[in-house]
């Protein structure tokens, strides 16, 4: 997809890559007429695992969903607690409270390095830890093996969180589950729409049954006449992805690893302005940190008035966002697990800002922003 883009158009922060061929893959499921669980989703599935270089996934319909799925394969429950990210979206913490369990917030290793830290979540094991979630920050690949070494020190799972790392090798093959996001601002969308990655069998059968209320036999199975009848043998949930979503998936794993590669190269074009134009912002991680280049997320020289920047590059036609305000300064988290104090999270949330990144904008795109926020940031000061 080539496209100018005019000097007044707007610079999406995020934007879902839609044409002929998705198109074509809903029109055909029209014309199929059948619109759930069906061939399409179980295709997704192989080709999502085939993508992940795992055995096997199973489709959800939200990546919210996803995590749940994942805590209630392994009866994540009352009395649990879980150790997950402040610096994170908001789902990361409320599937664990809906579980029964109780969300543990862990630090950031550095206002620069805004992945959960592995010093602060051993300090914070409990006798009741039952997992840790681990998060992806944008897109930059935590290192999978070190938090396995601790979950296994102290005989606990270990869930990621992989809305931000879809087509990223390594999400899903050391932890115990991996959930993934299809929302229409991730690296490939299904609209809504979310895929779990479960390495051992068992569980990954056990979280099927869960997905559609754990009934031995669906509707496809018996209009094929392969079931007559079927049984409940766990209290499920309808977590189930449509042929609509499955199409769709289907179609957008295939563009996807390109789709990372443009990411990839826009976020070091993105580095290369931002030290050139804006010495004073820090980007946080290294150029060389393994990435699916999901966000663009810069940090605002420290007392800058980033209201006043946001206003000024909105005016400048570039949307920006915050990823993301700390989960535990929320108003029901202060309210509901008191008052915890996350130093690097803090800060890093009160400083953080968002470029617009995804692969329909090119170079020129790219320096608009930086020359935007170079001015933004001349106002704000
Ligand atoms: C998007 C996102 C989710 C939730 O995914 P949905 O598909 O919107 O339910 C969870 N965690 C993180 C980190 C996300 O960015």
């Amino acid at each position: 997809m080539s496209r100018v883009t005019p000097a007044s158009a707007v610079i999406e922060l995020a934007a879902p890559m839609l044409g002929e061929p998705e198109k074509r893959a809903l029109a055909e499921v029209i014309d199929d007429r059948w619109l759930t669980m069906g061939d399409r989703v179980r295709r997704f599935e192989q080709a999502f695992a085939g993508l992940h270089e795992v055995e096997d996934a199973v489709a959800v319909n939200s990546g919210t969903a996803a995590l749940q799925l994942s805590l209630a394969a392994f009866d994540i429950g009352p009395g649990a607690e879980v150790l997950v990210p402040s610096m994170s979206f908001v789902a990361t913490a409320s599937v664990v409270v809906h579980a029964g369990a109780t969300p543990v917030f862990v630090d950031v290793e550095a206002v620069d390095r805004p992945h959960m830290s592995i010093c602060d979540a051993r300090r914070r094991v409990t006798d009741r830890t039952r997992a840790i979630m681990i998060m992806h920050y944008g897109g930059y690949a935590m290192d999978l093996a070190a938090w396995r070494a601790l979950a296994d020190d102290h005989g606990l799972l270990l869930f990621e969180d992989a809305a931000h790392v879809a087509g990223l090798a390594g999400a899903g093959t050391v932890s115990d589950a991996a959930a993934f996001s299809f929302f229409t601002n991730k690296n490939m969308t299904t609209a809504e729409g979310g895929m779990v990655v479960l390495r051992d069998p068992e569980r990954r059968r056990r979280a099927r049954l869960l997905r559609t209320h754990g009934m031995t036999a669906h509707t496809l199975d018996r209009a094929h006449g392969r079931a007559v009848g079927y049984d409940v043998v766990e209290c499920g949930h309808n977590w189930r992805m449509d042929e609509l979503r499955g199409a769709l998936g289907i179609v957008q794993v295939e563009r996807l690893a390109g789709w990372n590669r443009t990411r990839r190269e826009l976020a070091a074009r993105y580095r290369a302005e931002l030290g050139r134009a804006t010495p004073e912002i820090v980007v946080p991680f290294d150029p060389g940190h393994r990435t699916s280049a999901h966000i663009m997320p810069v940090l605002l020289p420290e007392g800058c008035d980033r209201p006043r920047v946001v206003a000024e590059m909105r005016a400048a036609g570039v949307q920006t966002s915050v990823h993301f305000p700390a989960i535990h300064r929320f108003e029901y988290y202060r309210r509901s697990f008191g008052d915890v104090r996350l130093p690097n999270t803090e800060r890093f949330g009160e400083r953080e800002l968002t470029l617009p990144l995804h692969p329909a904008l090119d170079t020129p795109d790219v320096e608009r922003v930086v020359s935007a926020l170079r001015r933004a940031l001349r106002v704000a000061r």
